[in-house]
């Protein structure tokens, strides 16, 4: 037998069905919103996502699945999606006709993570990617959009961590502070901070390793070190934040520790299921564009972690099957094959209704019935031919009623939407 790769799944009907809910609302609240829908490839050029998520990050050192084409150029399943939206941003020239956009995007990406539970090698996001906007008012609009869509789904206790970076104006300082308070605890390091500490001292502050956690006890905050410009940024996202009623906690440690993010960094989490989860995660990218090879241009964007979500909503205890609105048994060729008909017309009426193609007894139709969990069941069976009349259960109420088989779809059909 032929079996999935490690770290990679299916997902299989009676989970898709959240999944789907999930994405339909994601979507209508999105374009709602404004953002219009982008579809990308999956794979890109090697290079987008060097330059895009930064070489010294674990992601492009050791996470990517890349593979050379046959004129042995790097090719890469696309590991996150924003490189991906601001290299079509760029390259269908946005920024010069009309600089403001809003995108989004659903789809798979590749990490190739060291597998463990819930975490998969291909996970799925929602993105979304604002472009041209350096208003504050881009950011709370964002994080409100996010926390709409987290309470539109009962996701409990959703709270919104935010934080600042600065700008190339302010975070040189914090950068050095931050050195320096790090230099001496390089022992307490893990080997990955060890060796970064003095290139990108802001992901010793965001390393997962409990003993890098511990030795940041104490750290500067970037909070203390914005310039005016940035505190005041960050003080409108504040009072957004607060006009809105979007639950917030303001979060000195959250950083993202690459140069061309800057100011609004932010993380939507929840406490359902006890452990706190961080569910979507994003902030501005402004200096992004422009290292990609674009005009400089303001952004802002965020990333929603549909597994963990469809996990955090039930996915892999509950059944989210809808069952079928009706079930057909029929006995006998000529019942067969009229009921054949009205399963096609009821399938063509957008009701969905099942029949036994293969001829089975009314017992093991009426088991298969109940498996489909179906609302009502429609039985045809010789007596039923002979006197002009099919029998209609009501699943549910146990009810029974004659239903003459002259225009018998419209009066069903006509039974069934009414509930
Ligand atoms: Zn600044
Ligand atoms: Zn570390």
């Amino acid at each position: 037998m032929i079996k999935l790769i490690r770290g990679f799944r299916d997902i299989l009907p009676g989970q898709v069905e959240l999944w789907q809910d999930i994405e339909s609302k994601a979507r209508v609240l999105l374009e709602n919103f404004g953002f219009r829908e982008i579809r990308l490839p999956i794979m890109e050029s090697t290079e987008l996502f060097a330059r895009g998520i930064g070489a010294d990050t674990d992601i492009v050192e050791k996470e990517m699945y890349t593979f050379p084409d046959s004129k042995g150029r790097g090719q890469t399943l696309r590991p996150e999606a924003t490189a991906s939206v601001v290299r079509s941003y760029i390259e269908h020239g946005y920024a010069g006709s009309d600089p403001v956009q809003k995108f989004y995007t659903i789809g798979p990406m590749f990490r190739h993570e060291r597998p463990q539970k819930g975490r998969y090698r291909q996970f799925y996001q929602i993105n979304a990617e604002m472009f041209g906007v350096a208003s504050p008012l881009a950011d709370v609009q964002i994080m409100y959009l996010l926390h709409l869509f987290f309470t539109g789904l009962d996701v409990p206790d959703v709270v919104t961590h935010v934080n600042s970076l600065g700008c190339p104006e302010c975070r040189p300082k914090f950068r050095e502070a931050l050195i320096s308070f790090v230099s001496d605890k390089m022992d307490r390091l893990c080997s990955d901070c060890q060796r970064r500490a003095e290139a990108n001292p802001l992901r010793v502050i965001d390393c997962k390793v409990p003993g890098c956690k511990e030795a940041v006890q104490g750290a500067p905050s970037i909070q203390d070190h914005l310039c005016p410009d940035c505190k005041e940024h960050f003080q409108a996202v504040i009072e957004g934040l607060d006009d809105l009623n979007v639950p917030y906690e303001i979060d000195p440690r959250l950083v993202r520790g690459l140069d061309y993010y800057t100011r609004t960094t932010f993380e939507v989490q929840t406490t359902l299921l006890g452990a706190q989860n961080a569910v979507a995660g994003g902030g501005r990218y402004d200096g992004l564009v422009k290292v990609l090879g674009g005009k400089e241009t303001p952004a802002i964007g965020f990333a929603v972690g549909f597994d963990r979500l469809a996990a955090l909503l039930g996915a892999e205890e509950k059944d989210f099957t809808v069952p079928p609105a009706l079930f057909i048994a029929a006995l006998g060729e000529d019942a067969r094959k009229i009921a054949f008909g009205w399963l096609c017309d009821f399938n063509a009426r957008g009701l969905r209704a099942e029949m036994d193609y293969e001829g089975k007894s009314l017992k093991s139709q009426m088991k298969q019935a109940n498996r489909f969990n179906a609302g009502r069941v429609l039985i045809l069976g010789e007596n039923e031919l002979q006197n002009g009349m099919a029998v209609l259960r009501n699943m549910n109420t146990k009810e029974q009623e004659e239903v003459a088989l002259d225009g018998l779809t419209d009066r069903v059909a006509a039974l069934i939407n009414q509930g």
